[in-house]
C-alpha cells in the first residue's frame, strides 16, 4: 500500500476501497451520484462500493454508460444528479465511467454546451476549478483516466474530441487490484495493451519532460512484464496490482501528450455503426504508427528495446504485434469489422485530435491514411 501525491491522491493496494469513506469526508461533500456501467452494476462490485462508505450506501447511480462516453449520457447523467442534489460523482468502471464523470462534473459547474469546453475548438481555458469534485475507482487496468486530465467524448455530431483541463482530474484515485480480479481475459488483455500504448506513446512525445518519462518506461517494463500473465490466470494477484500500477503510470504520463495511435483510435471510436474498445484499436494501431514514427524516434527506440531486454536491432513493431497475438487480440481493424471506406474521413479527424501535436512525427492525412491501410492487414 502506498499514498503517493503526484497530480492528485492516489490510493493504491488491495482492499484500499474502504479509503473512500475518509475521501469523501476530506473533500467535505456527502450526496456523491454514483457513474457506472450496466454490466458493472450486475455485479456485486457497486455493492461493495456502496457498503464502504456511509454517503454512498442510498446514494443515486446512473448506470448507462455507453462503451464510447456520449454527449446524451452526459446529458442523462447530469439530470439525475441535479434531480438528487448531488455535490460530487463517483465513477467506478473503465475509463468511459470516470470520462462519462468528468463531463457531468464539467457541466454540473458550468454552462453548456459541452462542444464550449473541447479542448480542439479552445476550451480548455474556459474550464474552472467549479468542476465538480470526482473520485474515481478504476476497475479495468489501462485508461488511467483515474489521473488524468481528459475527458474524451463523442458528441451528437459524431465527433469524439477531447475535454482537457488540470479542473478535470479527480481529486482522489482508489486503485484496489482486488476489483480487477473479476476482470474478463479480453477486456484484460485489450486494456492492458491500451496501457501499453499510453506508456509508448507518452514517453515518445517530444515533448520536455523527463520525470513523466521516467515513469512511463517503468510502466512499460511493468506491463509487459505481466501483462500475458494477468490474462491467463485473471486470479494472479501480483500481476493484477502491477498491471493496474503500470495503467495508473501511463495515465501519470499523459501530461506528455500521447500520439498517432491515439489520435487515430479517438476518431475510430466515435462511429455510430460499429462499437470498437478503444484499447484493443490501439492494440491493433500501435505496429504501424511505431514504423511509421521511427526514423523521428530512433534513440527512444533504443531506449524502449533496452526496457524490454530486447536485442539492439529488434523490429519494435514486429515485437508488439507479437504481443498482441499471443492476448489473443485481433491483428487488423478488418477483424475488428471496421469498413475501409472510413479511411479518409478518420485520417483526416487524425490531423485535427489534440493527440497529434505531440506525435514525434508530424503526420499528414495522407500519412494517416497510410498508417489505416496498415492496420487493415
Ligand atoms: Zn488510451
Amino acid at each position: 500500500m502506498a499514498t503517493i501525491n503526484y497530480l492528485t491522491t492516489i490510493q493504491f493496494g488491495f482492499g484500499e476501497l474502504k479509503a473512500i469513506a475518509a475521501g469523501l469526508e476530506d473533500l467535505k461533500v456527502s450526496r456523491p451520484l454514483i457513474v457506472t456501467d450496466r454490466g458493472l452494476a450486475a455485479t456485486d462490485i457497486v455493492e461493495q462500493l456502496r457498503a464502504a462508505a456511509p454517503a454512498l450506501g442510498n446514494a443515486a447511480i446512473f448506470a448507462d454508460t455507453p462503451t464510447n462516453p456520449t454527449e446524451e449520457a452526459v446529458e442523462a447523467a447530469l439530470a439525475v444528479y441535479r434531480e438528487n442534489g448531488c455535490d460530487s460523482l463517483v465513477a467506478i468502471g473503465g475509463g468511459s465511467p470516470i470520462d462519462l464523470a468528468k463531463g457531468v462534473a464539467l457541466l454540473a459547474g458550468h454552462d453548456g454546451p459541452l462542444e464550449t469546453y473541447a479542448a480542439i475548438l479552445g476550451g480548455i481555458p474556459k474550464i474552472t476549478a467549479k468542476v465538480a469534485p470526482v473520485i474515481a475507482v478504476p476497475t479495468t487496468a489501462g485508461t488511467g483516466s483515474e489521473v488524468g486530465r481528459a475527458a474524451l467524448i463523442t458528441l451528437k455530431d459524431g465527433r469524439k474530441l477531447g475535454f482537457i483541463s488540470g479542473h478535470l482530474i479527480p481529486k482522489l484515485a482508489i486503485c484496489d487490484p482486488e476489483l480487477t480480479l473479476g476482470l474478463p481475459a479480453g477486456l484484460t488483455a485489450a486494456t492492458g495493451m491500451d496501457a501499453v500504448t499510453h506508456c509508448i506513446e507518452t514517453y515518445l512525445s517530444p515533448r520536455d519532460n523527463p520525470v513523466a518519462e521516467s515513469i512511463a518506461l517503468d510502466g512499460l517494463k511493468r506491463a509487459v512484464a505481466h501483462i500475458e500473465r494477468a490474462v491467463a490466470d485473471g486470479s494472479d494477484r501480483e500481476a493484477r496490482k502491477e498491471m493496474l500500477m503500470a495503467a495508473l503510470q501511463g495515465g501519470l504520463t499523459f501530461q506528455k501528450g500521447l500520439g498517432a495511435v491515439h489520435a487515430l483510435s479517438h476518431p475510430l471510436g466515435g462511429l455510430k455503426d460499429v462499437s470498437l474498445h478503444h484499447g484493443t484499436l490501439n492494440a491493433v494501431l500501435l505496429p504501424a504508427v511505431l514504423r511509421f514514427n521511427a526514423p523521428s524516434a530512433e534513440a527512444k527506440y533504443a531506449e524502449i528495446r533496452r526496457t524490454l531486454g530486447l536485442a539492439p536491432d529488434a523490429d519494435l513493431a514486429a515485437w508488439i504485434a507479437g504481443l498482441t497475438a499471443r492476448l489473443g487480440l485481433p491483428a487488423t481493424l478488418t477483424q475488428m469489422g471496421v469498413p475501409r471506406s472510413v479511411i479518409p474521413a478518420i485520417a483526416e479527424a487524425a490531423t485535427k485530435d489534440h493527440s497529434s501535436a505531440s506525435n514525434p512525427r508530424q503526420a499528414s492525412a495522407a500519412d494517416y491514411a497510410s498508417m489505416l491501410e496498415a492496420s487493415f492487414g
